[in-house]
C-alpha cells in the first residue's frame, strides 16, 4: 500500500467492560486489525458489568478475566509491534453500576430514574472524585498513549440533595455536566494527557462546551443508517477536533451485524470525507463495537475489515467482499462467498421485527399477519444466502471456526424468522436444539467461563443475544 489513508486515525472500539475476552482473543486481532488498516485500538475497559482492569488503587473493582497491569503493558506493546496504538477509555461519570453496586461504594450510587437506565456516580461527592482521580492516575501509568478517554456519555443525575446542593439549586442540567467534565479533563491535563470524551450531551446542548478547553477530542458517536454530519460540523465549528464513530454493533444489532450497521459505517465515512482537515477537524473514525453478548466473535470480522477498508481507501472497492473472502477465509475464489457475506449481514433482522418476534416466543403478544409476512419475506432472503454459505465453506482454508460464526448466525437469523413467520408453530423450531450447542460452543471459545447466558437476559430486559434467542426457540 503506497497511497496516503483518507482518515490518519482509523480505530476500533471493544467492549471489555461488557464481556472481557481471554487474552488470545485480543492478541489474535491484533494482525487482523493491522492487515484491515486499523492503527488504533479504543478499550473501553469499564461500565456496568465489567472492570476489565486490575488498578492498582482500586483492585476490588477488577472482575474476573480482568488485565493486570503487567498484562495490559505487555499487550499495549504487542500492539505497537502491529502498528497499532492503544488507547484507554475510563467511564467518569455514568456507565457506573459496577462501581456503585460495590459493598465499599454503594453510598456513591447517584438517585435516577432514567428510562434508558442511565446511572451515575454522585460527582458531588468527594470520595467520588478520590475514585475517578484515582482510575485515570493508574491508567496515565499503564497506557503511554498520549489521549485518555473519559466516557462521559448517556448519563442522568443531579438530583440528589448533594448535588443540589453542590451545584446549586437553580443550576440546570448542562451546567453541573459542563461543571463535572471541566474537572475530569483538567485531572487528566495534570496527567500530562490529552482528554478525550463521547459528544453524545455536547451535540444535545451545546452550551455544555462553551467553556471547554480546545484540547478536547470529541468522539462523536452516531448509530443510525444517516450519520447526520451537521452534527459533527457544530464541534467542528465551535474549534474541536472530531473523532466520527459509526457502530458495527449497537443497541439495533440483533445477532449479527445489519443493513443499519453497514449503512451506518458507509455514510460515516462517506460524510466525513469533506470534514477531514489536517490539524484542529475530523481526523480520525473509531468503528465501534458494543456488548459482546450481542454477536459470536466471528460475526464482526466483515463489518471491522469492511470499515478499516474504507477508512483507508477514502471509498468502496466494488469487489471488497469478494476480496474479503479471499483474504480472511483463504478462498481461492472468493465470489461465491463474497456475495453471500454482503447479502448477509447488508440485510440481517432489525431492531423491531426482531424484538417482535422474541416477544412472541416469549408469547407475551400474538403475531399479527404483518408480522408474518415481514418475517417469511426475510425467510426467504436467508434461506439461499445460507445455502451459498455452506457451499463455500469447502474452499475455506484459514479462519474456520470465525467462518463457522458466521454459518451460525446466518442459521439463528433463519430459525428466528421461521420461526416468526409460522406464528410459533412448533415444527419451525426444529433442529434449534442442535444449533443451540453449536452456538453455545463457539461463544465459549473465547471467554472465560463466567461470562455466561446471563448478560443476554436480566439485567437488559432486551432480548440481544443470538443464545437467549436460540434458548427461548428449543
Ligand atoms: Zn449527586
Amino acid at each position: 500500500m503506497t497511497a496516503k489513508p483518507a482518515f490518519e486515525l482509523r480505530g476500533v472500539m471493544l467492549d471489555l467492560g461488557r464481556i472481557t475476552e481471554r487474552r488470545s482473543y485480543y492478541e489474535a486481532l491484533l494482525p487482523r486489525l493491522a492487515e484491515w488498516g486499523y492503527n488504533l485500538l479504543h478499550l473501553h475497559l469499564i461500565d456496568d458489568q465489567r472492570c476489565a482492569l486490575v488498578f492498582p488503587s482500586r483492585p476490588e473493582l477488577a472482575t474476573p478475566g480482568a488485565f493486570t497491569p503487567e498484562e495490559m503493558r505487555r499487550f499495549v506493546a504487542l500492539a505497537a509491534r502491529h502498528g497499532i496504538a492503544v488507547m484507554p477509555e475510563i467511564e467518569c461519570l455514568g456507565h457506573a453500576a459496577l462501581i456503585t453496586s460495590h459493598p465499599r461504594y454503594r453510598h456513591l450510587g447517584e438517585q435516577v430514574d432514567h428510562q434508558w437506565g442511565f446511572n451515575a456516580i454522585c460527582p458531588s461527592h468527594p470520595e467520588t472524585r478520590e475514585i475517578i482521580a484515582d482510575l485515570l492516575r493508574d491508567t496515565a501509568a499503564i497506557f503511554p498513549h498520549p489521549v485518555i478517554h473519559v466516557g462521559l456519555d448517556e448519563v442522568e443525575f443531579g438530583k440528589c440533595p448533594r448535588c443540589r446542593r453542590s451545584f446549586g439549586a437553580g443550576s440546570e442540567a448542562w451546567q453541573r455536566f459542563a461543571a463535572h467534565s471541566a474537572w475530569v479533563h483538567g485531572t487528566v491535563r495534570k496527567l500530562g494527557r490529552r482528554p478525550a470524551m463521547w459528544a453524545d450531551h455536547v451535540v444535545h446542548e451545546p452550551r455544555i462546551m462553551k467553556n471547554f478547553r480546545r484540547d478536547v477530542l470529541m468522539f462523536n458517536w452516531q448509530y443510525i443508517a444517516e450519520y447526520e454530519s451537521p452534527k459533527a460540523a457544530l464541534l467542528l465549528d465551535a474549534g474541536f477536533e472530531t473523532v466520527a464513530c459509526p457502530a458495527t454493533v449497537c443497541y439495533g444489532t440483533r445477532i449479527a451485524p445489519n443493513a443499519m450497521n453497514l449503512a451506518n459505517l458507509r455514510n460515516t465515512v462517506a460524510r466525513s470525507l469533506p470534514q477531514r482537515r489536517r490539524g484542529k477537524g475530523l481526523s480520525g473514525l473509531v468503528n465501534t463495537v458494543w456488548c459482546p453478548w450481542r454477536y459470536l466473535p466471528g460475526a464482526i470480522d466483515y463489518g471491522l475489515a469492511l470499515f478499516g477498508h474504507l477508512a483507508t481507501a477514502g471509498g468502496e472497492d466494488p469487489r471488497f467482499a469478494e476480496r474479503f473472502a479471499r483474504g480472511f477465509y483463504g478462498m481461492a475464489d472468493g465470489r461465491q462467498a463474497g456475495a453471500a457475506l454482503a447479502a448477509l449481514f447488508g440485510g440481517g433482522i432489525e431492531q423491531r421485527l426482531h424484538d417482535r418476534t422474541m416477544k412472541g416466543v416469549c408469547r407475551e403478544e400474538p403475531f399479527t399477519a404483518e408480522d408474518r409476512r415481514q418475517l417469511a419475506l426475510l425467510a426467504g432472503q436467508l434461506g439461499p444466502v445460507l445455502a451459498e454459505l455452506r457451499a463455500a465453506r469447502r474452499a475455506v482454508r484459514r479462519n474456520r471456526e470465525r467462518y463457522g460464526d458466521v454459518i451460525i448466525s446466518a442459521e439463528a437469523l433463519l430459525a428466528v424468522a421461521r420461526y416468526g413467520a409460522a406464528g410459533r408453530r412448533k415444527s419451525a423450531a426444529k433442529g434449534v436444539a442442535a444449533l443451540f450447542r453449536r452456538a453455545l460452543e463457539a461463544w465459549g471459545r473465547d471467554r472465560h467461563a463466567d461470562d455466561s447466558l446471563r448478560f443476554g437476559e436480566g439485567r437488559h430486559g432486551e432480548v440481544q443475544s443470538l443464545l437467549w434467542a436460540l434458548r427461548k426457540l428449543r
